[in-house]
């Protein structure tokens, strides 16, 4: 579903520094059609960028990235902008538009593609259903507690019917009772819509509980990865058993 083939992303530094900042160092990874992939590891150590790199949000300094089949770097803006929306993304502090009503967040991705206002209403009716939020589609942001804005986050990264939700850190602004529930919906998300989930997150909780697979990162690489259990039983790399001690 999703494929990196030797990924680097170099950022360019200050003067004097030369060289620039390798955020992601020669990254291959392979997150199968269906899966919950996590990603883990200390900050700085490169999974926002990873996350980025996978919806185009930032492009390569080397290396292909390969979403349903597609090379991002060979597709034309069209083409582009086409596997995009069907890339969700949920983010830790929600980024909602304050001024806009809930349906109307939902509502904003599918206008953006261009369905009509009646299309775009019923289909973020559908959605907000779906997510447990339909009695407050009139409500604004701030009128809900953290986890119904992170379930509207969730409502509006569903909207356009993706294929794939990337995660970055979306249960981390939350407490342990609301975390649980937005796990189960994303839980939901993946089984019952097959959507393909990338996330990532500080909390072994998390990963136990809803990954198939892991990649552990630090320094830009990844330094493990595979089964959930084959990784956390003999974890090989200090970032991976500072993980498991949940020290990170
Ligand atoms: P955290 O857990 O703190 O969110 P992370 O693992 O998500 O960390 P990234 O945000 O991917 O880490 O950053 C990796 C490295 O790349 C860091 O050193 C960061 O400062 C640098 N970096 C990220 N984005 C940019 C940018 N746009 N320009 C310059 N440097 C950047
Ligand atoms: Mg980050």
């Amino acid at each position: 579903m999703i494929e990196l083939r030797d990924v680097t992303k170099t950022f360019p530094q200050g003067k004097g520094e030369g060289g620039g900042l390798r955020a992601v160092d020669h990254v291959s990874l392979h997150v199968p059609r269906g899966s919950v992939y996590g990603i883990v590891g200390h900050s700085g150590a490169g999974k926002s960028t990873l996350l980025r790199l996978i919806n185009h949000l930032e492009e390569p300094t080397s290396g292909s990235v390969l979403v349903g089949g597609a090379d991002l770097g060979a597709l034309g803006e069209r083409g582009r902008r086409q596997v995009r929306q069907s890339i969700g993304m949920v983010f830790q502090q929600f980024n909602l538009f304050r001024s806009r009503t809930v349906l109307g967040n939902v509502a904003y991705p599918l206008k953006v593609a261009g369905a009509s206002r009646a299309e775009a209403r019923e289909r973020a009716a559908e959605v907000l259903r779906f997510v447990g939020l339909d009695g407050h589609a009139r409500r604004y942001p701030e009128q809900l507690s953290g986890g119904q804005r992170q379930r509207v986050g969730i409502a509006r990264a569903l909207a356009t019917s993706p294929g794939v939700l990337l995660c970055d850190e979306a249960t981390s602004a939350l407490d342990p009772q609301t975390t649980h529930e937005v796990l189960a919906l994303l839980e939901r998300v993946n089984r019952e819509l097959g959507i393909t989930i990338v996330l990532i997150t500080h909390e072994m909780d998390v990963v136990r509980s809803l990954c198939d697979r892991v990649a552990v990162m630090a320094d830009g690489k990844v330094v493990e990865s595979g089964g959930v259990y084959e990784v956390f039983s003999r974890p090989q790399h200090p970032t991976t058993e500072a993980f498991v001690r949940s020290a990170l």
